[in-house]
This record gives C-alpha cells, sequence and structure tokens, in this order.
C-alpha cells in the first residue's frame, strides 16, 4: 500500500506544551486527562508517573495538580487553592485561557454571553465558568438552538470553542447581528485545527482510503474523520494500529493518513509502517 501522510497533522502547540510540562513534573498528576489520548496518558503514567485524578475529591492536601489542556471551571481551581493546598502547575493552552479571560471581561461590562460549542465539553465548562452571571451564559452548537435563548442584555458577547468550525461559528454571528442591538465576536479559534483541517481536506480527495487516527472522545479528530469522510466514503477513524482491518484495503492502492492535535508521532508511526506492509 501506498502511503501518503497529510501536509499539516498530529500534535499542535497548545499539547506539545501541556506533555513537556507534564513530563517535567515527574509523580504529579493532572486534573481531568490532560489530552484527549489515552496511549499518550498511559506513556506519561509508565515513563513519568503522571497520574490522573477524575474528581476534586481524589486530590489529597499539598498535591501537585497539572490543569488538563482544556482548562478547568474556575471554583474548581479555586478549591485545589484554597481548600487543598495544591500546588498548580497550569497546562491549559494559551488558546483557551483567552476565551475564558473574554467571558470573564464582557460578562463584568454586562454583555450577555454567548458560546458556540458543546456544553458538555470539558473546555466550554471551563470557559463557560467565567461568566459573571452563569444564567446568563449560553451554549449553543447551531444556529437552530438560537431560537430557545432569552438574553439579559442587548449587547452580546460571543466567543467559540477553540476546535469548531469557522462556518457555522459565522452562520451563529450572522443571526446574532439581525437580532441584537451591539454584538461583540471574537474569534477563537484555534489555528492549528485548521491546517490540520485544511491538509486533511485536500488529501482526502485524491486517495482511494484515509485513516484518521487519534482520540474517539477527541473533538477535532471526530472532525477530521467528518471532513475525509465528504471525500473518501472510505475513512476510518482509529486511536491506534491494532484497530487497522486488513479487509478495508482490498482493491485500494493509496492510503492517505492523518492525525488529531492529540496524537502522538509514535502512534502515527506504527500505524504508517502498518499500513506500509500491507
Ligand atoms: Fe491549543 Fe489549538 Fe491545540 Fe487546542 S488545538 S490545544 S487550542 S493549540
Amino acid at each position: 500500500m501506498q502511503v501518503k501522510l497529510a501536509s499539516s497533522y498530529g500534535f499542535c502547540f497548545g499539547v506539545k506544551r501541556a506533555i513537556k510540562i507534564a513530563e517535567s513534573y515527574k509523580n504529579s498528576a493532572t486534573m481531568g486527562p490532560l489530552i484527549h489520548n489515552q496511549n499518550e496518558i498511559d506513556r506519561l503514567k509508565n515513563n513519568f508517573n503522571v497520574g490522573l485524578y477524575n474528581t476534586l475529591d481524589e486530590v489529597k492536601q499539598n498535591d501537585t495538580v497539572i490543569i488538563r489542556t482544556h482548562g478547568i471551571p474556575k471554583n474548581d481551581l479555586k478549591e485545589l487553592k484554597q481548600n487543598k493546598d495544591a500546588k498548580i502547575i497550569n497546562a491549559t493552552c494559551p488558546f483557551v485561557t483567552t476565551p475564558q479571560q473574554i467571558v470573564k471581561k464582557m460578562s463584568k461590562d454586562n454583555y450577555s454571553i454567548l458560546i458556540f460549542g458543546d456544553s458538555t465539553h470539558p473546555e466550554v465548562k471551563g470557559v463557560k465558568s467565567y461568566g459573571e452571571d452563569q444564567e446568563d451564559v449560553h451554549v449553543v452548537m447551531s444556529v437552530k438552538d438560537l431560537d430557545n435563548i432569552k438574553f439579559k442584555y442587548d449587547k452580546i458577547a460571543t466567543v467559540a470553542q477553540t476546535t469548531k468550525k469557522k462556518e457555522v461559528y459565522l452562520e451563529i454571528v450572522n443571526a446574532l447581528i439581525l437580532k441584537n442591538k451591539e454584538v461583540r465576536v471574537f474569534n477563537t479559534i484555534c489555528d492549528a485545527t485548521f491546517e490540520n483541517q485544511d491538509a486533511a481536506r485536500d488529501l482526502s480527495k485524491e486517495v482511494d482510503i484515509m485513516i484518521v487516527i487519534g482520540g474517539k472522545n477527541s473533538s477535532n479528530t471526530k472532525q477530521l474523520h467528518a471532513i475525509c469522510l465528504e471525500n473518501c466514503p472510505d475513512s476510518y477513524l482509529i486511536e491506534n494500529s491494532n484497530e487497522i482491518d486488513e479487509n478495508w484495503f482490498k482493491n485500494k492502492k493509496i492510503c492517505g493518513i492523518t492525525a488529531g492535535a492529540s496524537t502522538p508521532d509514535w502512534i502515527i508511526q506504527e500505524v504508517v509502517n502498518k499500513v506500509e506492509k500491507i
């Protein structure tokens, strides 16, 4: 099988930075999974004894706690600092800190807040928590969701989850402008996501089969997979080389490979090696 790698794939700046931070704090633990990739989390545990707290209750007094790339809710951070006397190591991606600070400032200035994102995603939960009035911080996934929202003010400030599609954000922003006196739009979507997406789009047009490597709970990996499926129906999302099924490659000549922003190089290399042998 001939393998072609996307021109941009894999680890982004924020994930590389978070891993480097975690590697330098051996015997610590992260608050929630550091990144959305179980294989890399296992590697950090095995090689650096970096563990994982799933809940605040698991943190003991004076523990060293690494804050995950996606950030955590404001009150959780306060609890760690004030009640647990934890040593906080902040590995939140700076591109995630930005919408947190925008929400904090704009809600203090009496703007209603709209977040374009997935309300169940840890990044969005963290960003939302920075609003002054939680009742007036609204999260939408699409323009349709705006119908059910009652804003407290006629001034709206809006931010987006870093991994969301800008086309959908534009639809939401357009709809907001039609109905509200003042709309402040902050483009908090991350460029790293676009670069991988554009490269995946291009590559998926010229291959017979696409393999997307990444965590199945990773938002940006799922989007990469969706983009590839638009051009190449034989696109598969896998977490590692063990999930490869040789039957996928029957009558295929060229396999494109891309990977989400939290997929480590060693996993990508294992997949490339295995596909090349097929
Ligand atoms: Fe940061 Fe962007 Fe990477 Fe998310 S995708 S961790 S926002 S650099």
